[in-house]
């Protein structure tokens, strides 16, 4: 056998898996049709709309969040090419990053389509069509999702008008008017970077609240400091309709509740309506894997799949589409065909979404326990009240925290606030350890910190805050 691992597809899943299981000793090589590693996460995702969300929050910051600090900028102005080399200068680090890590892992890589074409062979065929065959002991499949459209709707993304994630984060000018049809992580996140940089940002969901899944209290919040931002929302409505016109595009959509129709003009439409498991190509009908009722690969809680020797983790599988749960199961898929216990704890995976301020959140939300019918305390406490906040004029937000009412264990912890996503992890390693609120609230913080603001929220939940 040539290899003990052959990893279809090289996101953060994929690349991850491959490196850990050549760590363990294995012989691993990795198929990617991309060009560069690192999937949508590296090239098209994660990393470029974080540096732009970045350079669009300096150049905000530098036109209207200084001057209250005595620190008067005249003059700033955008060069969009230049922010957008930024972007592209990073993707490359970064994409480069993960061929270097294969090359001191000693993990063979091959550019081309990943196939599988029976249990232990996958073919690959690159991109002037030769094609290779590989054998291997294992395969994992780990090809990511790519952009899924709006339900019911024909809808072309050219990626200059109408456009996905993809072509949201390359637009060559500033929009004049938006609409982001999905108020979900990514349609915000973006709709941030643009607004920032001068466009009129026009949101529309079908669910009444932006951020579903999110605590509620943290995505009314949340709404309201986007909206102070310039951002217009309209909840509860159904795109029915995205076309283009010779000025740009239009949208149409109506209530969800009944009503009448509305249409919106724009230069651009951000079509962020979610993504969905790619499998297409890969020849699992053949080999005879199945599939969900989603379209996702079904697997066991080994990440097998009902054909033995085929494994999947990632995007193309159940659970939350982010690169750090896709990493945590490359991780322990590896453990597993190594022999040892891998495991993920898909009760603590936290989410952030990386506007200003931040949202953070780790396990279950008020409306889950509600739902759940669990005995639960709450403690929150605002930022308003935390000196460094107040320093920093970084007031907006809140912590809170959920535990359970008899056990004081902690459930749930929601942040919104500056640096949310860095803040949530002492709530996750808690968690992971099956921590009290209490023991947050003893843990000695130093001071001044954002994160005081966490310790004060443990202290509200258990019996009552300092600073309040
Ligand atoms: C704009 C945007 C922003 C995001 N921001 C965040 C964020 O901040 N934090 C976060 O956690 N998540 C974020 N995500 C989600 C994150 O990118 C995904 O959850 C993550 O990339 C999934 O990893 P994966 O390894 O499963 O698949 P992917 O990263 O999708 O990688 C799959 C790879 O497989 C390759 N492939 C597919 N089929 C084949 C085949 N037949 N042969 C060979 N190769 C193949 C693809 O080319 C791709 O490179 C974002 C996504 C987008 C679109």
């Amino acid at each position: 056998m040539a290899y003990d691992l052959i990893v279809i597809g090289t996101g953060p899943g994929g690349y991850v898996c491959a490196i850990k299981a050549a760590q363990l000793g294995m012989k691993v090589a990795v198929v990617e049709k991309r060009s560069t590693f690192g999937g949508t996460c590296l090239n098209v995702g994660c990393i470029p709309s974080k540096a732009l969300l970045h350079a669009s929050e300096v150049f905000a910051h530098a036109k209207h969040g200084m001057e209250e600090l005595g620190v008067e900028v005249s003059g700033t102005t955008l060069n969009l090419e230049k922010m957008m080399g930024h972007k592209d200068a990073t993707v490359k680090s970064n994409v480069d990053g993960v061929a270097f890590l294969f090359k001191k892992n000693k993990i063979e890589s091959f550019i081309g389509t990943g196939k599988i074409v029976a249990a232990g062979k996958v073919s690959v065929t690159a991109e002037d069509g030769t094609v290779q065959e590989l054998e291997t002991k294992n395969i994992v499949i780990a090809t990511g999702s790519d952009v899924a459209g709006i339900p019911g709707v024909a809808v072309e993304i050219d990626e200059k008008v109408i456009v996905s994630s993809t072509g949201g984060i390359a637009l060559e000018k500033v929009p004049g008017q938006m609409v982001v049809v999905g108020g979900g992580v990514i349609g915000l996140e973006l709709g941030s970077v643009w607004s920032r940089l001068g466009a009129k940002v026009t949101v529309v969901e079908y669910l009444d609240n932006i951020l579903g899944g999110m605590d509620g209290e943290v995505s009314k919040q949340f709404q309201r400091i986007l909206a102070k931002q310039g951002i217009e929302f309209n909840l509860g409505a159904k795109v029915t309709g995205v076309e283009k016109t010779e000025a740009g595009a239009k949208v149409t959509f109506e209530p969800v509740k009944g009503g009448e129709a509305q249409t919106i003009e724009a230069d651009v439409v951000l079509v962020a309506t979610g993504r969905k498991p790619f499998t297409a190509g890969l020849g699992l009908e053949e080999a005879g894997v199945v599939l969900d009722n989603r379209g996702r690969v079904e697997i066991d809680h080994h990440y097998a799949t009902n054909v033995a020797g085929i494994y999947a983790i990632g995007d193309v599988v159940k659970g939350p589409m982010l690169a750090h749960k896709a990493e945590d199961e490359g991780v322990a898929l590896a453990e597993i065909l190594a022999g040892q216990h891998g495991h993920v704890n898909y009760d603590v995976i936290p989410g952030v979404v990386y506007t200003q301020p931040e949202v953070a959140s780790v396990g279950k939300t008020e409306e889950e326990l509600k739902a759940a019918g669990a005995a639960y305390k709450v403690g929150k406490f605002p930022f308003m009240a935390n000196g460094r906040a107040r320093a920093m004029q970084a007031t907006e937000g809140f912590v809170k925290v959920l535990a359970d009412k008899e056990t004081d264990r902690v459930l749930g912890v929601h942040i919104i606030g500056f640096g949310a996503g860095e803040m949530i992890h002492e709530a996750a390693v808690l968690m992971e350890f099956g921590g009290s609120s209490e023991d947050l609230g003893r843990t000695c913080h130093a001071h001044p910190t954002m994160s005081e603001a966490v310790k004060e929220a443990a202290l509200a939940t258990f019996f009552k805050p300092i600073h309040m």
